[in-house]
């Protein structure tokens, strides 16, 4: 592994309250302009920040376990992204590809057929959000198969637009009294090790899909299988081991277009560059985003060549999808992923992290299950002696943890999950430093 060199000094340190004055006053200009509908997990307002270090406009330095929702893993300034930012901004920023097209969008979708599993032919089509790209993963399935269905899980996260709020499982606050919701769409129960009754294999777990499947909606109307390796929001949910290989091949032996969405858990935030990997899932189509672009907004589908070449030109795009700032700054990061061996490094933060979790839960009543792959690992609270969620005291560490100058997330449908979604450029010192904070909060708190 190449040494790491930053701009900011990595460390954490706090030199006003938190929330800062300058801070508290942003907060009250936001709350004049911005609207009441966007929420922010920590009040601190960002002045700048590289690698694991956020530093806020009071001058305080806050270690970065989430990277902006796992997606600034090579950093969140840099040197190698700004640098293609910058020179691809003093070109052109926008021609669009639907209009005139450039050589930037052709590379980052040769990267992407190169990086997702398979040795398939394959297409990419490249979109602005992770939303979108589920949304077209789901037309592109739709138009190939000529059916309507779209199978999506408990616990599942997709995006808010309203085809995604309908993939969603969780209604506060993503989806309740937006509707009505797209139609056709059939959730099943996912693999959750944690809750499912003792002993539900993942072959078991899958079985019981394909059941309902059979009944409910009829194999052969299904267009898709919408499916996260490793849920993210609803609460990092590692399925038990054959439950997506099983769903995978079901899916083939049945013409129903296997959708990895892989927003959260690709570009090496696992271990590998796609979680499907660990099982040797092989998708029909991937959806990409989060991660892919050092920070840019970028997104992706890529898949299976007869699937997406079905559709007739024209039929999939977007006036931004694929901008070239964004594609510059994409294969900057996944130059340096690569150079970096940032799955190596994902590897390393959880033989780090993951036995001082699993530690912590062995003392801890409260912490009921630690899991995750990679740099995407979390910790489920539940109160002491049963499985009963424990929100509050999930928010608790959260907000103790941010005043010792720790961002952390939360996630999880009963809201009582701890995600660490560190940059995979973290430190092992600052790692280090962020669990010390971490596991003390935890021991306070609980
Ligand atoms: C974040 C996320 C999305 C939505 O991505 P946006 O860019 O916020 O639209 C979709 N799927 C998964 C798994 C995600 O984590």
């Amino acid at each position: 592994m190449t040494e790491l060199r930053y701009r900011l000094p990595q460390r954490r340190e706090l030199v006003s309250e938190v929330p800062g004055p300058r801070s508290r006053a942003l907060d009250v200009r936001r709350r004049a302009a911005v609207a009441a509908g966007v929420g922010s997990s920590v009040p601190v307002y960002a002045a700048d920040a590289d690698g694991a270090v956020v530093i806020d406009v009071d001058g305080n330095s806050f270690l970065d376990l989430g990277a902006g929702i796992a997606v600034t893993s090579v950093g969140a300034s840099n040197s190698a992204v700004a640098q293609a930012v910058s020179e691809q901004v003093a070109h052109f920023a926008h021609t669009c590809f639907m209009v005139t097209p450039y050589e930037g969008y052709v590379r980052v979708a040769e990267e992407l057929a190169a990086l997702t599993p398979g040795e398939h032919e394959k297409r990419s089509v490249l979109f602005n959000s992770g939303a979108e790209a589920v949304e077209n993963a789901v037309k592109v399935a739709r138009l190939a198969t000529g059916r309507a269905a779209v199978v999506a899980f408990d616990h599942a996260y997709h995006g808010r637009t309203n085809l995604t709020m309908a993939l969603t499982a969780k209604s506060m606050p993503y989806k309740a009294h937006f509707g009505p919701f797209a139609p056709e769409i059939y959730r099943m129960p996912m693999s959750y090790p944690f809750r499912d009754e003792p002993g539900l294999t993942g072959e078991r777990a899958a079985r019981r899909v394909v059941s309902r499947i059979d009944k409910q909606i009829g194999a052969d109307s299904v267009a898709a299988i919408v499916l996260e390796p490793i849920q993210g929001e609803g609460g990092f949910i590692v399925p038990a081991p054959g439950f997506l290989p099983a769903l995978a091949q079901w899916a083939r032996t049945n013409g129903v277009v296997f959708v990895a969405d892989e927003v959260q858990t690709g570009f090496a935030r696992t271990g590998r560059w796609f979680a499907s990997e660990h099982e040797d899932v092989v998708p029909d189509i991937v959806t990409m985003a989060k991660g892919i672009a050092g920070g840019l907004p970028l997104a992706a589908i890529t898949g299976r060549a007869d699937l997406l070449d079905a559709v007739h030109p024209g039929g999939l795009g977007g006036t931004y999808g694929g901008n070239p700032v964004a594609c510059a700054a994409a294969l900057a990061a996944i130059d340096f992923m690569r150079a970096h061996d940032l799955p190596a490094r994902a590897r390393r933060i959880e033989a780090i992290a993951l036995p001082r979790l699993r530690a912590l839960a062995a003392e801890c009543d409260a912490v009921g299950d630690v899991r995750g792959r990679g740099a995407m690992l979390a910790m489920e609270f539940v109160e002491p002696g049963g499985a009963e969620p424990d929100p509050e005291l999930t928010r608790a560490v959260a907000a103790k943890a941010l005043e010792q100058g720790v961002i952390l997330l939360t996630c999880g449908t009963y809201g009582n999950v701890i995600r660490l979604l560190p940059p995979l450029v973290i430190g092992d010192d600052l790692l280090g430093d962020a669990l010390d904070v971490l596991e003390a909060v935890v021991r306070a708190v609980a």
